[in-house]
């Protein structure tokens, strides 16, 4: 059994290791009948680093044959707030043209890195981009990016407008590998930006 202890930087809990696990379930299944419809497999795309282990732990629920390859896009810099001009800055290994791609996100937030992700994708020559997020915030949206082709849209949970850590996603690097996802404490931030 995994330590249920609660990190001392973080404030509140917003989902358990076993809600996650339940809720990633469920949007592998919902996901997995859809790729089941098409002719051959996906390019699933996770956006480093966020997305580490949602990406592992919804690839493996996924009963369809597929690809999987990573991108980085960056905007965020170690502070909490984006910079609104992400870049590709490491790219794809394999070939995306003629494909239908699934990007997998950890979060989307002003809709900016999907937004640019799906472009280059577009440019690539994929013929649907899908959106899985874990986590959507749609409170915070400030682009309406367009899937490409038949892609969907696929989110695990509604977020509130709190920067969350854990379950992949950071604060300046840590709190990636906390299983469950929780609010970090203001201070825990504050300090460093106050400086
Ligand atoms: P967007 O471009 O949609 O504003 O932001 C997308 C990226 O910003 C996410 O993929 C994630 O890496 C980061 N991000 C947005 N909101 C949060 C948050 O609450 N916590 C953390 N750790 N990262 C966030
Ligand atoms: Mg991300
Ligand atoms: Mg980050």
């Amino acid at each position: 059994m995994v330590s249920e202890a609660v990190d001392a930087g973080i404030d509140r809990v917003l989902w358990t290791e076993a809600e996650i696990a339940a809720r990633v379930a469920e949007v592998a299944s919902e996901l997995a009948a859809d790729l089941r419809r098409l002719p051959e497999p996906v390019v699933v795309v996770g956006v480093a680093t966020g997305a580490f282990l949602f990406l592992a732990d919804l690839v493996r629920r996924v009963g369809a044959p597929l690809a999987v390859d990573l991108v980085r896009v960056e905007s965020y810099g170690d502070g909490i707030e984006s910079s609104g001009r992400p870049q590709v800055t490491a790219d794809l290994k394999v070939d995306v043209a003629g494909k239908h791609v699934v990007v997998v996100e950890d979060i989307v937030d002003t809709g900016n890195t999907v937004s640019c992700l799906i472009a280059h994708l577009q440019k690539k020559g994929a013929s649907s981009v899908s959106v899985c997020t874990f986590l959507d915030k749609p409170a915070r949206r400030t682009v309406n990016f367009q899937l490409v082709g038949d892609g969907k849209f696929y989110r695990g949970f509604e977020c509130p407008d709190s920067f969350v850590v854990g379950y992949g996603m950071d604060y300046a690097e840590l709190y990636r590998n906390l299983p469950y996802v929780g609010v970090l404490k203001p201070e825990m931030y504050n300090k460093k930006t106050s400086n």
